[in-house]
């Protein structure tokens, strides 16, 4: 059936990925959405399938853009396409360990992870507050974050734990205002960047790559982009109204 029909939907880093994936998720239940990315050429692509979907160019370090963008979601004359759940999704995995890492890594990881979800929360509550919406934030961390040390992943797992202390403390905050925060943590999935990520994990080998990222997924395969997207549309929906602060894995037991 068509668990999303009245909602409205932002994604950021909608244009591949995980991202893309739960554009067409979403409004395949009946959901609006308004997809988000630096690379407007492949969220043209989306809209050709997909003409409904209102695309927009969304870097989301940029205070300013995350700003105005917010603001034109939220004042449509469509009232009905006005932002009611947010999907922080865009982010970067860095490849290091805390020695090589630099500063420049590190800082640019939590601009890009972090940073992003406080300024699009911000803005987006702001609003569900003033128009008295109960509104959904799903965040994207990892099970490489608090819960799960992982190899070369220094800077990228500290930002992803902080994206969990970051949906906790929102979820704390606007429990009573009905407005619910709640992470997804995947384990590995199938995507364009992690297709480049198999390249530098292989030294080179993309085929090596691919394996040494399988072996440690105990179902012996990857997570498609689709398996996650279903659970963006379930924490999107009022399936989940009484779950807020929690987070998600979907890692094929690679945390067991
Ligand atoms: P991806 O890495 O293939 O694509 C990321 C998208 O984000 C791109 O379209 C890119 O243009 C966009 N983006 C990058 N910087 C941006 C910015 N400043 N502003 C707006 N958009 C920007 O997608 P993916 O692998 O599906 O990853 C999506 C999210 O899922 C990320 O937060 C990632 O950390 C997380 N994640 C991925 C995996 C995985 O194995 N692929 C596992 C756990 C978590």
């Amino acid at each position: 059936g068509k668990r999303l029909i009245g909602k409205s939907v932002l994604i950021t880093g909608a244009a591949q990925g995980i991202g893309r994936a739960s554009a067409m998720a979403c409004r395949n239940e009946g959901a609006h959405v308004i997809a988000t990315d630096l690379n407007v050429e492949l969220l043209k692509e989306l809209q050709k399938e997909f003409p409904d979907i209102q695309i927009d160019h969304l870097d989301v370090t940029d205070e300013d853009e995350v700003k105005s963008v917010i603001n034109k979601y939220t004042t449509q004359s469509d009232a009905t396409k006005n932002i009611s759940v947010l999907f922080n999704c865009a982010g970067f995995v860095h490849h290091g360990t805390v020695v090589t890492t630099t500063t420049t890594d590190w800082d640019r990881s939590f601009t890009i992870n972090v940073k992003s979800m406080f300024l699009l929360s911000k803005y987006t509550i702001d609003y569900w507050l003033k128009s008295k919406v109960k509104g959904s934030i799903i965040n994207m961390a990892s099970v490489a974050s608090s819960m799960k040390g992982a190899q070369f992943r220094c800077a990228y797992g500290a930002t992803k734990a902080a994206v969990i202390g970051l949906s906790k403390s929102i979820a704390t905050d606007y429990v009573e205002k009905g407005i619910r925060c709640n992470c997804i943590c995947p384990g590995t999935v199938d995507t364009p960047s992690l297709r480049e990520r198999f390249v530098t994990l292989g030294g080179g080998d993309a085929e090596k790559g691919r394996e040494e990222f399988t072996k440690r997924q105990k179902m012996g395969r990857l997570a498609t982009a689709k398996e996650v997207a279903a659970m963006v549309v379930y924490l999107a929906s009022e399936e989940t109204a009484f779950i807020t602060g929690t987070e998600f894995k979907i890692d094929g037991g690679w945390s067991l």
